[in-house]
């Protein structure tokens, strides 16, 4: 079986990181099936690379071909500097309709961490990446339109405001809140996870963040009825394989310390999810190590969650693990689980041997610096 994956190379350190990380995806799929399941890449121009090449940052074509496949992985692109251009990122996750925004967050061995039992946290977190405070709807004080708007909710709605301020407006709608807890909830089934927790500050925004925790339960109850159940059912004798739990943001940040054990899916609205995913990523200690997928209904697109780093880029100094587990989750997302877990164990064998990246070093006592290059060699040699 052949799959394609779509690639863009990416800015920065982008082009270094795709040379340590693909050997080393692809060695993981021979050492699991022999030459019986393969990926077939091919590239698309984004980025500097396509400005160099056709004059656009994201020309037409990468957009067509991307709206019409299912598997892509990027590494990351910066945001050209200069008038007019929108971050290419923002771009892709609207034109695409990347409405899900998917990080698992474990620990790997011998990385130091800030917590006592980073071994605890196994989660992943679905965030909802097109509607809430990040939809781009803003008006700075004293502009005409935030005095109108302002004017419009004091004197028609009755709302007690102050016309001087600036405003953003939160739109959160039932389809979009509903579509992220529904792939949330499938995940959890597909992986046999035993619980999704609903995310959100429902007690003081409750026609936005509210309404995200009573669509959630609704989805679970009405498609997902025969396999999940609340809280209070469990407590009652349950039996059924999934709770569905919802937690107010800021408790939702203590308990992940506190308990890490009792969450495991979590899903939860865009601006909650920014917050969460870097906060449960350090306790692991892992930012050098994160990876992430952006996903629509047809889409899987995964992509390094680190930036171009340009203070290193071309010296061999970049760490490749993002991508190198991006890959590892794409397999997961084909049902590919040997495969993915060949690249698990490689990576808790190299940290082991204590041969990383120097950022990863300065995570652990007693390593031995290696270049971006020999990292990946490194994990390929130990599959
Ligand atoms: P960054 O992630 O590039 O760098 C932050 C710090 O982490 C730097 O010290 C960098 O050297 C280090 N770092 C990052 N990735 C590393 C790796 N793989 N190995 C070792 N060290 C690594 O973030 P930034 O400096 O805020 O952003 C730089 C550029 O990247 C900007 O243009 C920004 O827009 C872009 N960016 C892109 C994405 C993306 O494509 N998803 C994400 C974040 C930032």
């Amino acid at each position: 079986m052949q799959k394609t994956v779509y690639y863009i190379e990416g800015d920065g350190i982008g082009p270094e990181v795709w040379k340590a990380a693909r050997p080393v995806i692809d060695a993981a799929a021979k050492a699991a099936y022999g030459g019986d399941r393969t990926l077939v890449w091919t590239e698309l121009l984004a980025g500097e690379k396509a400005f160099k090449e056709t004059g656009e940052y994201m020309p037409q074509a990468t957009l067509d071909t991307l709206s019409k496949a299912e598997l892509a992985m990027k590494g990351p692109l910066g945001t050209p500097v200069g008038g007019g251009i929108r971050s290419l990122n923002v771009t892709l996750r609207q034109v695409l309709d990347l409405y899900a925004c998917i990080r698992p967050i474990r620990h790997f061995g011998g990385i130091e961490s800030p917590v006592k039992h980073p071994e605890k946290v196994d989660m992943i977190i679905f965030r909802e990446n097109t509607e809430d405070v990040y939809a781009g709807i803003e008006y700075a004080a004293g502009t005409p339109q935030a005095k109108k708007l302002l004017e419009f909710l004091r004197d028609e709605l009755g709302a007690k405001v102050d016309t001087a301020a600036g405003v953003g407006i939160k739109p959160m709608t039932e389809g979009g809140c509903k579509r992220l807890v529904r792939k949330a909830i499938r995940h959890a089934v597909d992986h046999g996870r035993d619980s999704v927790t609903l995310v959100h500050k429902g007690n003081i925004m409750k026609f936005t963040e509210g309404a995200f925790r009573a669509w959630g339960y609704e989805v679970a109850k009405t498609e997902f009825g025969d396999v999940t159940m609340t809280e209070d059912e469990a407590a009652a004798g349950g039996g059924k394989p999934i709770v569905i739990k919802d937690r107010i943001a800021d408790n939702m940040f203590q308990v992940a310390l506190m308990e890490p054990e009792k969450y495991s899916v979590i899903a939860t609205t865009n601006l909650n999810g920014d917050y969460i995913s870097d906060a449960l990523a350090a306790q692991v200690g892992g930012l050098g190590l994160a990876p992430g997928v952006n996903m629509s209904d047809s889409l899987a697109f995964f992509e390094a969650t680190h930036g171009t780093a340009p203070r290193i880029a071309g010296k061999d100094m970049a760490n490749p693990g993002s991508l190198i587990l991006c890959g590892a989750m794409l397999f997961e997302h084909l049902g590919w689980n040997e495969a993915a877990d060949k690249i698990y164990q490689a990576v808790n064998k190299v940290l082991a041997s204590r041969q990383v990246t120097v950022d990863l070093a300065g995570q652990m006592t007693g390593a031995t610096t290696v270049g971006c290059v020999r990292f990946g060699e490194l994990l390929g040699e130990s599959m």
